[in-house]
């Protein structure tokens, strides 16, 4: 299949702009009947409505996205030297932004110029996801490009995306590689251990977008009483602990998660730090009804990373909402002086919307915030500013003035 000269597929007019600007989805609106039949996962070439290259890609007819560039040249052949060659390129991004990182994002897909493609390294085990069709059937050649770079102990398939029915894939977990890990996996974020599940785990197994936020916000944390809402495994909680908190809690409603952040703070022998099992909404709630509430009861520190409120542009309005509703919870139980670092990874509230609602709630509260830092995604997630589904976490640290 692949080798052999390839089927076009042809633009309608006036549709090749974005594509040549360097977005890499090729929409069904976007292209004109097909010429010759093309079988689904097959690689193409796309030309704009004068015959002129555009790129070559994966073609997917059950899929909104018909076509994913892969190359803007004429000649794409995918074997595993290719997926070595463009592994190995985004591998040198990830040592360069984050030396000494032993657990970190090899490939997110459309940063990468890999669309479809995400692989996670946790130590010398690879979890990889595919999410488009064309990618999923050539999983072979991408094992043995992993093998050859990483010589890993496991190659894990988790590709329990949703994301998949849209390319008319299944959802399934396998090993491909190696032998699976028994139970949890161990690994290292800025020197911290945590343990990761590959079947209960959020995303691939953590939040490892948020690992250079951790360290950044943990620096915040000496002699501090800190609060951790929405803290999964603890990701902001035991870097704080590690930055010298006198005390940290962290809470979750998952029971799972706030086991294993226990555990992780054993395990780094972390003193002082509670993990509790609630609602994050209840709990602040609960804690900030008081109009007059003790000064031992307020925080030096408070995390907010939620889980993100919307997938989609329509639910946008109560996302905002529910934003705004922990923000001004959150910020009366802040001591004056006292820092609030806040994340949301919604790809559909942008950065200055993000910062307006914190704002309504800092109005709301009477509080006066001064931004002391501005958070993105850690640096092996990258962002192409012109894929905007590149950029989605977002995060300030804001101090409360006295
Ligand atoms: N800060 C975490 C990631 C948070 S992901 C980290 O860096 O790893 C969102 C987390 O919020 C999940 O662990 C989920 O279990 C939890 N969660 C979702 N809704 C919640 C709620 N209403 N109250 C408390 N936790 C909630």
């Amino acid at each position: 299949m692949d080798g052999e000269p390839l089927k076009t597929v042809y633009l309608k007019p006036r549709e090749a702009d974005r594509l040549r600007a360097g977005h890499p989805w090729v929409y069904y609106g976007e292209i004109t009947p097909l010429r010759e039949p093309i079988a689904d996962g097959e690689c193409v070439q796309v030309l704009d409505s004068r015959n002129h290259l555009v790129g070559c890609g994966l073609f997917n007819s059950k899929s909104k996205i018909r076509v994913r560039l892969l190359s803007r040249r004429e000649k794409l052949t995918l074997n595993a030297e290719f997926f070595k060659k463009r592994i190995e390129t985004a591998l040198q991004v990830r040592r360069h932004a984050m030396p000494g990182a032993t657990s970190f994002r090899v490939v997110n897909a459309e940063s990468d110029f890999l669309s479809g493609l995400i692989i996670d390294k946790y130590e010398d085990v690879l979890v990889l996801q595919t999410t488009s069709l064309g990618m999923d059937q050539r999983k072979p050649m991408i094992v043995e490009a992993l093998k050859e770079i990483f010589h890993p102990t496991a190659i894990l398939e988790k590709n329990d995306s949703p994301s998949r029915t849209f390319e008319g894939m299944e959802m399934v977990h396998s090993t491909l590689y190696g032998t699976a890990p028994e139970g949890d996996q161990l690994i290292r974020l800025n020197q911290i251990q945590f343990k990761i599940n590959f079947d209960s785990g959020h995303k691939t197994g953590c939040y490892l977008d948020q690992q250079v936020n951790y360290k950044k916000v943990g620096d915040l944390a000496a002699g501090a009483r800190v609060l951790d809402c929405f803290c999964f495994l603890g990701g902001f909680a035991l870097h704080a602990a590690k930055g010298g908190a006198r005390e940290v809690i962290g809470i979750d409603q998952s029971e799972t998660a706030i086991k294993t952040a226990s555990e992780g703070a054993k395990l780094n022998n972390l003193s002082g730090c509670t993990f509790i099992n609630a609602n994050a909404f209840d709990w602040l709630i609960e804690h900030a009804k008081n109009t007059e509430i003790e000064q031992k009861d307020l925080f030096d520190l408070i995390i907010l990373d939620p889980p993100s409120f919307t997938r989609n542009r329509h639910s946008v309005d109560a996302a905002l909402n529910g934003y705004k509703e922990i923000h001004l919870r959150a910020l009366k139980l802040l001591r004056p002086g006292g820092t609030l670092a806040t994340f949301c990874c919604s790809h559909h509230v942008d950065t200055q919307t993000f910062q307006n609602v914190i704002l309504n709630a800092a109005f709301d509260a009477h509080k006066i915030l001064r931004r002391t830092q501005i958070y993105s995604q850690s640096p092996d997630h990258p962002i192409i500013p012109v894929i905007p589904e590149t950029e989605y976490l977002k995060g300030f640290a804001f101090e409360v003035a006295k």
